[in-house]
This record gives C-alpha cells, sequence and structure tokens, in this order.
C-alpha cells in the first residue's frame, strides 16, 4: 500500500500538515485538484495536482503529482518542502501510528525499523504538535513508535498530553523498550498523567538477563527493563509484554511465562510475536529463523500455562495452519493492514478471515508447513 508519493514543489518553504479534500465541501486544509485548476483555492495551505504548475497555477503546493488512489477525503498528509508528501494518518484504517524519533538505545537484532543516530525529535515535535489536532475525535486507536519514543525527553511527555486532551476516547498504545523507566522520576511522571487509555508495550525477550541482553545488543537491558516495569507498575501504568518467536527466545519460553507469571503478576496483556522479515531481520536470518511448525508445541504450553494461570495472552503474526489448534483461540489479525498480505495458497483455505497472514516481507520467508485448511 501507497503511503508516499512526490511531485515538483512550489512555495512549500516548511512541512505542511494537513487533512485532504478531493472537494470543497469537505473540511480540510490541503485540496487535490486533478486536470483543471479551480479559480479560489485560497483558502487552503497547500494544493495538491497532476498538472504543470504555470503562472495561472502558482499556488503553494505539489505539482504532477503521478497518483492519489491512495489517499482519502480526511486523510492527513504531511506536504514536504522537496514535494514528498506522506501520509501520516488514514481515515479508514485502524493501523495508524506516530513514529515520534528514529533514534533507539538498543539494538535489536531482529529489530523491523533500524535505528538512525540523528536528531529528528525537533521534526517530529512539530509535525505531531499540528497532526494531533486534526486527527478525528471518534479515533477508536493510535499506535506510537520509534526508535525509542522516550528518548524525546520532554517532547515525549508533551505529545502524549497532546493526544490525552485532544483524543479522549482514542486507545493509545506505545511500543517502548521500557528502560527508560528503570529512572522513577520519568515512571512517576507519566503515572500522574493518569492516561488509562494508553498502553506500553514493552518487550522482554528472556527470563535470562544476559539473553536478552543479547538479543536487543544493550548490556544491562533487562535489569533496566524489569527496574522500569516495576516502577511502571507502582505508578498504575498499564503494560502490555511483548516476546518475539525466533531461535534465541524459543529454548526458555516455557522459562520465560513462568518468570512472567511469578515476577510480573501485574501486566495486563502478553503478547507472543512471530517475526517479521524486515530491517536487520534478513542479515541475521541465520541466528534468528525458526520454522513455525518446529515451535508449535513449545509456544503452547508456555500460552497455555499463563492462560491458565489467569494471564490474558495473545498470538500476533502467527498461520493458524502452522499453528496447534489449542491456541488458536488466542491468535489476533495483528499486522497492520498496509503490510498484511496472503499466499496463493490461502485463496482455497476456509480460515483466512481468521488467519493472521503475513507480513510483506515473510513472502519470501515463511513456514514450509503452509496449507489450506478444508
Ligand atoms: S493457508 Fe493461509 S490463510 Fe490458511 S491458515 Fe495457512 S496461512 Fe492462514
Amino acid at each position: 500500500m501507497l503511503l508516499k508519493t512526490k511531485g515538483k514543489p512550489f512555495g512549500v518553504k516548511d512541512p505542511i500538515v494537513g487533512r485532504i479534500t478531493f472537494s470543497p465541501e469537505y473540511d480540510g486544509e490541503i485540496l487535490i485538484v486533478k486536470d483543471c485548476f479551480p479559480d479560489d483555492v485560497s483558502q487552503y495551505a497547500a494544493v495538491l495536482t497532476n498538472i504543470c504548475v504555470d503562472r495561472f497555477t502558482s499556488k503553494t503546493g505539489v505539482y504532477e503529482v503521478p497518483e492519489f488512489e491512495h489517499l482519502s477525503n480526511g486523510d492527513i498528509v504531511v506536504v514536504n518542502p522537496d514535494g514528498v508528501i506522506n501520509t501520516q494518518y488514514r481515515i479508514h484504517s485502524t493501523h495508524n501510528f506516530l513514529l515520534f524519533t528514529e533514534r533507539c538505545n538498543s539494538n535489536c537484532l531482529m529489530c523491523s525499523q533500524p535505528p538512525k543516530d540523528r536528531e529528528d525529535t525537533s521534526y517530529f515535535y512539530r509535525i505531531y504538535s499540528q497532526l494531533i489536532r486534526l486527527i478525528p475525535k471518534d479515533c477508536r486507536e493510535i499506535g506510537i513508535t520509534g526508535g525509542e519514543p522516550t528518548l524525546m525527553g520532554a517532547r515525549f511527555f508533551d505529545l502524549l498530553e497532546q493526544i490525552q486532551e485532544h483524543l479522549t476516547a482514542t486507545e493509545v498504545h506505545c511500543l517502548t523498550n521500557g528502560r527508560t523507566f528503570a529512572w522513577n522520576n520519568i515512571a512517576r511522571k507519566l503515572g500522574r498523567m493518569s492516561f488509562e487509555k494508553l498502553m506500553l508495550g514493552i518487550p522482554i525477550y528472556s527470563d535470562f538477563s544476559l539473553m536478552h541482553d543479547y538479543i536487543v545488543q544493550a548490556k544491562g537491558a533487562f535489569d533496566q527493563t524489569i527496574k522500569g516495569l516495576y516502577n511502571l507498575a507502582r505508578y498504575n501504568v498499564r503494560i502490555e509484554l511483548r516476546i518475539v518467536l525466533h531461535k534465541p527466545t524459543l529454548p526458555r519460553l516455557m522459562k520465560l511465562s513462568k518468570f512472567i507469571y511469578k515476577n510480573l503478576p501485574f501486566v495486563e496483556h502478553i503478547a507472543f510475536m512471530g517475526l517479521e522479515n524486515q530491517g536487520y531481520t534478513p542479515h541475521n536470518i541465520d541466528k534468528l529463523w525458526i520454522d513455525p511448525v518446529e515451535y508449535g508445541e513449545d509456544l503452547k504450553k508456555a500460552m497455555t500455562y499463563l492462560s491458565e494461570h489467569g494471564m490474558n495472552v495473545s498470538l500476533y503474526n502467527a498461520q493458524l495452519c502452522v499453528t496447534p489448534e489449542e491456541i488458536w483461540q488466542f491468535s489476533r489479525r495483528s499486522i497492520s493492514d498496509w503490510k498484511n498480505v496472503y499466499l496463493n495458497e490461502c485463496e482455497n483455505c476456509s480460515k483466512k478471515i481468521e488467519c493472521g497472514g503475513f507480513f510483506s516481507s515473510n513472502v519470501s520467508r515463511h513456514s514450509l508447513g503452509i496449507r489450506a485448511i478444508d
């Protein structure tokens, strides 16, 4: 799915954030016009069009844009000075997320979005400060991701406050490695927001500290994350644990489940997640890949243990035909719509509607056991 397009910019000095409208009858700050240019476009912050700029059409905007089919009235885009138009919020999707920064203090072996060490928080802060107030109030859920979002520092809290104030009914899910919350004052600050719609998704990959540190490629990360989890629990911040299923996590999966039950019983949800073949993963594939048909029984035991002990578990990014039937009940269609695909084999499968399918990046790397279910 297209989330970015590009044309020739005219007069765009700074990024322009606005809602798309194809017609004046819809609210919007950015008008899309195809083929002919209207007389008066003065009410819009920018115009996007497929035609060429000339002396009659010289309004701030982007010209000769090749395609608009991926956009709808109400989508929110950022028009950049270089002519790139990024879709930031899709009105018909429940998989919208705000990337707060590409910086990270970990460097996980399977990171799907490898960190970039450059100062980008000023840019994202400026964009999201404008964008959040444009998101419809009936937005059901929104994600916050990175990099490590808490590295935004004070701006992290400022943006959270904007979301809390503007999107009062929206479920907010923030992916963080949790290490920042090892500092009690940071966890306390989050707790004092009383942001009940916010849940933090924090990865834990092993009950054995050195293995967790190896997977996230950061010495001391396990201790910081555990400390952070306890601090967050102290201030009643809602927590989801995330466990990616790959070669290094699987040998101790049952031990990890027991560790969670005994030491972290306050977490609200535990997500077991199939591997995405994106970012660093293809480069580390020999260290990471294990066919889901090979770990099905271990996964069943680990999930069943937690479930039978009253904990709330889910299975993300999994294909039902290679998952033991006893844990199908935990499987969720979790892959973002813009990167969720199915194989030809799936066309004849009676369970396709319930099945999580594949990341588009996993078409070249998937289980050898995929078979349509009658
Ligand atoms: S054949 Fe495809 S749709 Fe059916 S269970 Fe397997 S992966 Fe899912």
